[in-house]
This record gives structure tokens, C-alpha cells and sequence, in this order.
């Protein structure tokens, strides 16, 4: 059952956004050739607590820790810990917060210090693909409509799209019907409507599609060992068009 959202659970979800976009922010200002994940994992933390909302990754299923950092061939759910960062590395960097029972989930990759041309290509390519996805998050466009849109994107830069993680809705719980995916055809899947909620992920890799999970239970990387972006907001569906809530 996909949960329509009114405009006051959405203003909630807003400020949820806000806090979300606000540790990913200070976190990215913190990224540096040096410093640990577990460090960028504790600033995370103490902002999202300091504004009076609760970290929701931690205790998600278990997950360990406020953040989700993958490096690199990581594509998702990477666990923050002792793992310093070098100069020319990429992190994906997943973030979410709960205010009033209400979820906001964004995910941005950084650079750290001086990146390859292949990796700040992957970077912008992601971005701007999930841009695109964004832009079709609207009541006259179809689900398939936004993945079409993500997978043109990458592709044409000669990227893939991974198949096995998608987007999702979100409310009052972070993963919500429907999945979003990052790929698909165009006019296809159900009709989009006015208060519906996704968050809109792409998971865009430098080689072929395919991942697997390591031995720790939760860190996904590229089968073939090339390196993977992952950019993600939180947007709802209104009369007006797509609103990202996971902006300041
Ligand atoms: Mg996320
Ligand atoms: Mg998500």
C-alpha cells in the first residue's frame, strides 16, 4: 500500500530533510585526506541529536552506526569505523534522521582531496542523474518515468546503473511502497500522485552493474571492482511539482 502524505506530515518530513541535509553538509565540510569514517560518523551524530532528532540508520536492522560510508568500489552500507581516507579516494556518504516519527534519507559521494577524471565524471554523472530522476517525480509522469530518466543519464556517460538496490517511499517508516527504481521504461509503472513521497537514489557505477555484499553483513561493492557514486534525496510529489526535502 503506497501512504499518501498530507501537507502537514510533509512539513514534518521537511524539517526531518532539513536535519539530514544539515549533518550530510557537515560532514562533506570534514572530508579531508586523513580523517576516519567514524570520525565523520560522530559529527554526524551530535548534529542530528543537537537539533533534537534521532539518527535513523543506528539500530536500523542492527546497523552499527549513523551514517552509512562506502569508499570507493563500496556502493552502500558501509560501516563507519578506524578506515582513514586518502587523497583521490570518492565516499558515498548515506545519512538519515527521524523528527516525530517522520524519516528524511539523503545520500551524497564526496571527492577526497584530488580525484581522478574517471571519478569526478562518476560523481557528476550521478548527480545530475538523480537531477533527472527528480525532475520527473510529478502527479502527470508514471514510477518508471523517474528511472527511465536516472538510467539515460548515466548510461550516456557510459556509466551503469545498479539493479539489485533501489529507491523507495518514506514516511512514517524509511522504507516504504513503492520501490523506485534506477532503471526501467518510460510511460511505464503506476501513475504518480500529489503526496506521495520517495527517496530517489541512484547507484551509479564506473564498470558493470552487478554487486555483491561482503562478509561483514552489510557493505555492498562492484563485482569487478570499479568504483560506484550514490546520490540521494528525499522528494515529494505535489500539485507544484517535485519539492526535495532533504535541502536547508
Ligand atoms: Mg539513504
Ligand atoms: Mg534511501
Amino acid at each position: 500500500m503506497i501512504v499518501l502524505k498530507t501537507p502537514v506530515e510533509i512539513e514534518v518530513m521537511r524539517e526531518a530533510g532539513r536535519i539530514t541535509a544539515g549533518a550530510l553538509r557537515r560532514v562533506g565540510e570534514a572530508v579531508r585526506p586523513g580523517v576516519t569514517t567514524l570520525e565523520l560518523d560522530v559529527i554526524a551524530e551530535e548534529y542530528i541529536r543537537s537539533e533534537g532528532a534521532v539518527p535513523a540508520f543506528l539500530g536500523y536492522h542492527g546497523f552499527p552506526a549513523t551514517l552509512c560510508t562506502s569508499v570507493n568500489e563500496q556502493v552502500v552500507h558501509g560501516i563507519p569505523g578506524s578506515r582513514v581516507l586518502c587523497d583521490g579516494d570518492i565516499l558515498s556518504v548515506d545519512c538519515g534522521a527521524v523528527v516525530d516519527g517522520y524519516f528524511g534519507d539523503a545520500a551524497y559521494t564526496f571527492p577526497v582531496g584530488t580525484v581522478s577524471d574517471q571519478a569526478a565524471a562518476l560523481l557528476s554523472a550521478t548527480s545530475v542523474s538523480l537531477d533527472a530522476g527528480i525532475a520527473k517525480a510529478r502527479p502527470d509522469m508514471r514510477l518508471y518515468d523517474i528511472g527511465s530518466a536516472v538510467q539515460k543519464v548515466a548510461e550516456a556517460a557510459g556509466f551503469s546503473v545498479v539493479r539489485e538496490y533501489v529507491g523507495h517511499g518514506i514516511g512514517r517508516a524509511m522504507h516504504e511502497e513503492p520501490q523506485v527504481p534506477n532503471f526501467g521504461q518510460a510511460g511505464k509503472g503506476l501513475q504518480l500522485k500529489s503526496g506521495m513521497v520517495f527517496a530517489i537514489e541512484p547507484m551509479i557505477n564506473a564498470g558493470g552493474y552487478d554487486v555483491k555484499s561482503l562478509s561483514d553483513g552489510w557493505t555492498v561493492v562492484t563485482s569487478d571492482g570499479a568504483l560506484s557514486a550514490h546520490f540521494e534525496h528525499t522528494v515529494a510529489i505535489t500539485d507544484d511539482g517535485p519539492v526535495i526535502l532533504t535541502c536547508e
